[in-house]
């Protein structure tokens, strides 16, 4: 059985407090029960929105992180609905992956029909990723370059799902990992008000499921090709032929 020491830390950034758990939360429990290290860094505190205030906000996802098993920075760029896309925020960003040296790294993704702080977010997320592993850059300095694994994108909305992208699918059917992915959005009591983005993103969920002969699965969109050692290692597709 291995121990968090030998899984590399799965680093996911959010534009807002509760991008992550709606967007991948569910992958995220279940990442953390198989004791992988899990880290967010939340790059707002919420302040444009309709609802809750930005102290509110940052303890609503201090127990969210929580309930996942996950620890939780917040860093500050532009602010809320402010974001722009520009060289010294994806250098900031860089350099927190330089120092976390994720294997993972989980953004919002690039479909521009959502807010517009997440697929800002996703770009800059990018840019970071491959800065990172620049041995040049002297704002990076002195701490080593890192290369990431792999960067995938989550979608914090249905609409954010990259259209005509055949995602990723991680089953999180297991019902405790269904349960503590409800609990962290439900921490997030502030944004519920007015809908129930819950049940939305749980309905979501049970359809990728379904269409993958599993109870609930989440999707995510590499980057780039993944790469197996065989085909072997592949065992399940979402398709029943
Ligand atoms: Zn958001």
């Amino acid at each position: 059985m291995p121990t968090s020491k030998d899984l590399p830390l799965l680093l996911a950034f959010g534009a807002h407090p509760d991008d992550i758990e709606f967007g991948c939360g569910g992958i995220i429990a279940r990442e953390t029960r198989a004791g992988r290290p899990v880290h967010f860094v939340v790059c707002s505190r919420g302040e444009a929105g309709s609802h809750g205030t930005p102290k509110l906000r940052t303890a609503e996802t201090k127990r969210a992180a929580r309930l996942l098993g996950a620890t939780v920075d917040f860093v500050t760029l532009d602010g809320d609905a402010h974001l722009e896309v520009k060289a010294a925020h994806a250098i900031k960003l860089a350099a927190i992956i330089r120092r976390l040296r994720p294997g993972t790294v989980l953004a919002p993704s690039l479909e521009q029909n959502q807010h517009p702080d997440h697929y800002r977010l996703g770009q800059l997320v990018r840019d970071a990723s491959r800065l990172a592993r620049y041995g040049g850059l002297k704002e990076l300095k002195p701490r080593p370059a890192h290369a990431i694994g792999q960067l995938f994108f989550y979608a914090v909305t249905p609409e954010a799902e990259p259209a005509g992208l055949q995602p990723v699918l991680i089953d999180i059917s297991p019902p405790e990992i269904v349960a503590a992915w409800t609990a962290a959005m439900e921490a997030h009591a502030s944004q519920l008000k007015t809908r129930n983005y819950v049940e939305l993103q749980v309905a979501r969920a049970r359809v990728h499921g379904l269409r993958a002969g599993v109870a609930y699965a989440q999707p995510l969109f590499p980057n780039d090709p993944l790469v197996f050692g065989s085909l072997a290692s592949i065992t399940a597709a979402a398709r029943r032929f």
